[in-house]
């Protein structure tokens, strides 16, 4: 037994699907202790999309730890926070034309969704959520009530409330008019529903199995969101920081949500950070009235600097839009013929293949098992975790993309 079935609790999970001991990593590739190279489709759930110990970012990370600079500000004002904000205000705010105040929230992706549910029941004077069916948000009692995944909410061991579910335009109510039914709940006083603070959405549900809404129902949403003065709050934690070929996932749309969550990649080394944009009106706490001890990693704001230098000198947004038109074609010629009921979805770098018409959740499971024999990390999603998520680094090797998608084939077609 090792010391981690002996010690680590067993809520463990990823270590159960990818059954090595990771030594190092670089770039889009995972090495094991025994030296064995894996191609990652993975990137730490979406928290590497500038890859694996990023060299530019590194260096700005080595000189900040190697000149002893200040490590824990709490939130205080630090250098290294001006500076982030700034870059972040001048490459990103700026050039899009995007009027939000930033809020530090804490390490992880969960503390901004809290802190974006906390500050829309305040600033609308009403309790309720709508959140949608199949979306996943984080693990804090806010963020899972307003996760559907019966599973999830199963660990929190008794019933969460707060939050109705709505249905989301994929899957089983692709073809329903799920805009209409949201209005008809708002109009209609005999719903039973009071009139939510906010409707928290994924634009594209990744753990969900990734389900990209279109353009036309995002605007839809939006329309109803400020028709019914009612806050719209978009988690870009997985899928933002460039995902989807552009910067935020709702930029597609033309919308403008009023909070918006940002986590995971925003850090661009894997550090620990979570940020909330919030329109300014809606910057209505008082001092300390949402705190905590980790609002202001200095590292992470070192590095999420420099990740977004990266991303320009990489020009990695477009990058990401040659990348996706190479996995759309492949997974069109190569995958979806190898049974007639494969669907396959996704946008940018984010794609999954749908293998529920014709296997089950054994079946799903042994096809990423077997591609990571063969040397790729695949995870899956999606109810049941039927569906194969793509979801390399943005700045996977043509090479690596390549190797890692025939890999998928062979996998699929040896279940
Ligand atoms: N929101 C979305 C869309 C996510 O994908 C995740 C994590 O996967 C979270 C929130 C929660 O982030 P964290 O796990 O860092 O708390």
């Amino acid at each position: 037994m090792s010391i981690f079935e002996k010690l680590e609790s067993n809520v463990r999970s990823y270590c159960r699907s990818f059954p090595v001991v990771f030594d190092r990593a670089k770039e889009d590739l995972l090495y094991a202790e025994d030296g064995r190279a894996y191609i990652d489709f993975f990137a730490g759930a979406g928290a590497l999309n500038y890859g694996h110990n990023n060299d530019y970012i590194k260096e700005r990370i080595l000189d900040y730890l190697t000149s002893d600079r200040i490590m824990h500000g709490l939130d205080m004002y630090t250098m290294a926070k001006r500076e982030f904000i700034q870059s972040f205000s001048e490459r990103i705010l700026e050039p899009k034309k995007l009027n939000y105040k930033l809020q530090f929230c804490g390490p992880t992706g969960t503390n901004a969704v809290e802190a974006a549910l906390k500050l829309a029941r305040k600033a609308k004077k009403r309790t309720g959520i709508f959140a949608f069916m199949g979306g996943f948000h984080g693990m804090s009692l806010g963020s899972l009530s307003a996760t559907s995944s019966k599973s999830m909410r199963e660990g929190a061991g008794l019933p969460l409330d707060g939050v109705t579910f709505i249905p989301h335009p994929s899957g089983a109510f692709a073809e329903m008019d799920t805009l209409g039914y949201i209005e008809n709940i708002l109009n209609d006083s005999h719903s039973g529903v009071d009139k939510p603070a906010a409707i928290l959405l994924e634009t594209v549900q990744a753990e969900g199995g990734i389900h990209v809404a279109d353009v036309k129902w995002l605007r839809g949403l939006q329309q109803i969101c400020r028709k019914h003065d009612i806050l719209l709050i978009t988690d870009e934690i997985q899928v933002g920081c460039g995902r989807t070929g552009e910067f935020f996932s709702f930029e597609r749309a033309g919308i403008e949500p009023d909070l918006v969550t940002l986590s995971k990649s925003i850090s661009g080394y894997g550090l620990p950070m979570s940020l909330l944009l919030l329109k300014p009106e809606l910057d209505l706490w008082t001092p300390g009235e949402h705190n905590g001890t980790f609002r202001g990693n200095q590292l992470a704001f070192v590095a999420a600097k420099a990740a977004l230098e990266f991303r320009d000198r990489a020009d990695l947004e477009e990058q990401v839009k040659q990348k996706e038109e190479f996995v759309r074609s492949f997974l069109d010629k190569e995958i979806k013929p190898l049974h007639p009921s494969i669907t396959i979805r996704g946008i940018g770098l984010i794609w999954g293949i749908d293998v529920s018409g014709f296997t089950d959740e054994a079946g799903a499971k042994r096809m990423s098992e077997i591609s990571f024999e063969k040397g790729l990390i695949i995870e899956r999603a999606g109810r049941g975790d039927l569906v194969l998520k793509i979801m390399p680094p943005l700045t996977v090797s043509m090479e690596n993309l390549a190797a890692g998608c025939n890999i998928i084939k062979s996998s699929i077609l040896q279940v």
